[in-house]
């Protein structure tokens, strides 16, 4: 039976990535040898990370003031990495989520950290808005979508401040403007590639203004002027990252994304808000393109392990709720086909019926 992959990451990749990746794991650019055994500062796979680079820069319209780069220790090392590089006194930062609150208490082994606005007082269901944020910080931490908790930040504060975003896994979903942002990052396994590598996109002008000394490897500096090659970057995850971003290429560019997202979200939340066996968990305002959470309505509540053993009948695969949560999360990423989605709806509809 056909597996309709709802996991929130790891997740779903287009078949492009997973045949092509699988390929060159067998025989790299007719090198005869496998990706896996080949130098990383041969011609072939320089030329991989290369194209990687350039591309995100195409499709992310990057602009000349800003690098990118690819480094490893996933979005969690960036928690810790971008507060090293950028926080010297103060920054602000906005608390969405399980991911925001790590990132704040990694920032504060390195500065005051001024948490603007808060959503836990509400289980993390909505984005905070109108809150003021002090014109000293030095710079403003979002995380533009919250994995577990199926929100999204639709419209990117004005503040004045440089901004920092997590985009782990809402990159590529939509154009994003970049210029507005001193770092953008996110790991690889949410909307890219398998886990292992993480996009850093740096505004250079940004750096240097820390007076700590910087180990090498933790210094964004480094890792710009040697080519995002500084050490053996993880082979394997840029190569597949290559594919997928050949893909959205293919697809029509990371606008013909966000159309076909927009799509897929609306008959999933069409379905929750019309189903009465569901109820979506996310402020209507703030949910999310790519993590769809849901829970059973009130009386329903038992039903719960009913219908997730009727999905997986279904050939419907990871969508268990985050234990923060309960209930149930469908994470619709790019590589999501629509007629996985309507699969998941199909499935909805006919257990709505078999109860009355
Ligand atoms: C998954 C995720 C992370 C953690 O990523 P790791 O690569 O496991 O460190 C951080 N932030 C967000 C928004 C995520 O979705």
């Amino acid at each position: 039976m056909k597996k309709h992959n709802f996991y929130a990451g790891p997740s779903i990749l287009s078949e492009y990535t997973i045949r092509n990746t699988a390929a060159a794991v067998e025989n790299f650019a007719g090198t005869g040898l496998s990706l896996l055994e080949v130098s990383h500062r041969g011609k072939e796979f320089v030329a991989v990370n290369d194209e990687a680079r350039a591309l995100v820069r195409e499709l992310l319209d990057v602009p000349e003031t800003h690098d990118v780069v690819f480094l490893s220790g996933g979005a969690s090392m960036q928690f810790c990495m971008v507060p090293y590089n950028l926080l010297n006194r103060k920054a602000a930062y906005l608390d969405t989520g399980t991911w925001a609150s790590k990132a704040i208490r990694e920032a504060r082994l390195f500065g005051e950290v001024e948490v603007v606005a808060s959503s836990k007082d509400r289980n993390y269901s909505y984005i905070p808005k109108g809150y003021a944020v002090s014109p000293d910080a030095e710079y403003f931490h979002i995380t533009t979508n919250n994995t577990i908790f199926g929100t999204e930040i639709h419209a990117i504060p004005e503040t004045g401040l440089p901004l920092v975003a997590d985009m782990s896994s809402d990159i590529f979903a939509r154009p994003i403007d970049v210029s507005r942002y001193s770092i953008i990052y996110a790991g690889a396994q949410k909307n890219l590639a398998p886990a292992g590598v993480t996009i850093v996109i740096v505004r250079r002008d940004a750096l240097g203004k820390v007076d700590r000394p910087l180990p090498s490897m933790l210094n964004y500096r480094t890792h710009i002027d040697n080519d995002s090659m500084f050490n053996t970057p993880p082979v394997l995850p840029i190569y597949a990252a290559l594919q997928t971003l050949r893909w959205y290429r293919e697809q029509g560019g990371i606008a013909a994304m966000q159309k076909k997202n927009i799509e897929k979200a609306a008959i999933l939340y069409d379905e929750i808000d019309r189903n009465r066996l569901f109820r979506g968990t996310a402020a209507v305002e703030d949910r999310s393109l790519m993590n769809v959470c849901f829970v059973m309505n009130g009386e329903y509540a038992d039903l719960e392990g009913a219908f997730g053993e009727y999905a997986s009948a279904q050939g419907i695969v990871g969508i268990k709720g985050h234990r923060s949560v309960g209930g149930f999360r469908a994470s619709i990423y790019n590589a999501m086909p629509r007629s996985s989605v309507e699969v998941l709806v199909d499935a909805m509809k006919a257990f709505e019926n078999k109860q009355l």
